[in-house]
């Protein structure tokens, strides 16, 4: 157990789960994440893998047993296994029960294998059709094809896979039965996610926008669907599909708010701790890491932060048009 104070917020909740988004950019641009145009952080303003791995590690201190590095693309980011590999000492000291990342997938090939070595078990890959051609469209540079060589790898590795899908209106709406039918035939969970209102994007997201309490209606006329109480500590409610054996989390920040059992918070890659993914308020945790080498500012500064997570967040996409509920992107914040 940590030997210092855990982090505990004025609503009682404990927090557990760090997500780190270790780099903003990313070799995708999904329409619903990104502006293809996107202007990304001068690199000078982004922590170090050493900074990053002591920023984490002082979280660890705090009582973090669950760590998720995410982006942006976290495997884009130059030399990344070197920070996975010293985060996995957390792990082998037992004070760490989760290393884990969110992938878009495109680099999974190429380093599934590491990561397995580095005692990460389980990856969240993110897919939202399995038309190579609508694939292209959403991510807009992606290539389905690569991210499935990564499935293939990451199988061949022993890592266990959670597929994450945007539930979109007219572009996958219809394809969901049938991409979980795939995922629970390949043994991996689905995930759907409901678009949040996260930073502008060319599109409109009333446009995007589908509520998953109407997607289970129409696969409960197909399936029998049963809640179960599986958790993986993040915000998604899990039912069990009878017909095909498999798990389909929800996640529904709009037509359910998950906020009462938020045991996260998120840092970005320049050291700015959130409290909430929903809401602007957040603390400098750079200057109190560059300001000593020792640890107790850092840790100061994170008490003061977590005195101050907000109940929850509030987003709509109501009225048409509406500008987004928080103005930095997913990529920032990390998913
Ligand atoms: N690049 C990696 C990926 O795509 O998995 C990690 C970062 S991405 C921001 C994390 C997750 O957030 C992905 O599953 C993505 O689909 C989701 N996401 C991005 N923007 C979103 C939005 N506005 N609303 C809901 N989910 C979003
Ligand atoms: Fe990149 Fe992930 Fe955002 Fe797509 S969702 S643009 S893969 S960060």
């Amino acid at each position: 157990m940590s030997p210092l104070p855990n982090m505990i917020d004025p609503f009682g909740r404990h927090v557990e789960y760090l997500r780190v988004s270790v780099t903003d950019r990313c070799d995708f641009r999904c329409v619903y994440c990104m502006a293809e145009d996107m202007t990304f952080l001068p690199k000078r303003d982004l922590l170090t893998l050493e900074e990053l791995d002591r920023l984490c590690s002082a979280f660890v201190d705090k009582g973090v047993r669950k760590l998720r590095l995410t982006g942006g693309e976290p495997l884009v980011r130059k030399n990344i296994m070197t920070l996975f590999q010293s985060l996995s000492r957390h792990l082998v000291s037992g004070a760490l029960q989760e290393l884990t990342l969110t992938t878009n997938g495109s680099q999974l090939a190429k380093y599934a294998q590491q990561l397995a070595d580095c005692g990460v078990e389980r990856v969240n890959v993110s897919i939202d059709t399995l038309d190579h051609d609508k694939f292209h469209k959403i991510t807009r540079w992606g290539q389905l094809g690569k991210v499935m060589e990564g499935l293939e790898a990451a199988r061949k590795a022993g890592l266990a896979v959670k597929i994450n899908a945007v539930a979109l209106k007219g572009v996958n709406e219809h394809e969901i039965d049938s991409m979980m039918n795939w995922a629970h035939g390949e043994g991996f969970d689905l995930t759907l996610i409901e678009t949040m209102p996260l930073g502008e994007i060319e599109e409109d997201r009333t446009d995007q926008y589908l509520p998953l309490s109407l997607v289970r209606r129409r696969l409960e006329e197909k399936y029998t669907l049963t809640e179960i109480p599986y958790k993986t500590g993040g915000p998604a409610r899990y039912l069990e599909v009878a017909e095909t054996g498999g798990r389909l989390g929800l996640i529904t920040p709009l037509t359910h708010n998950f906020c009462e059992s938020c045991n996260r918070v998120r840092v970005t890659c320049t050291g700015t701790l959130y409290m909430c993914l929903g809401q602007d308020d957040a603390a400098d945790l750079r200057t109190p890491l560059r300001a000593s080498e020792s640890n107790d500012e850092i840790y100061a500064a994170i008490d003061e932060a977590i005195g101050r997570k907000p109940k929850g967040h509030d987003f709509v996409i109501e009225r048409q048009g509406e500008k987004a509920a928080v103005g930095r992107h997913m990529s920032v914040t990390g998913g």
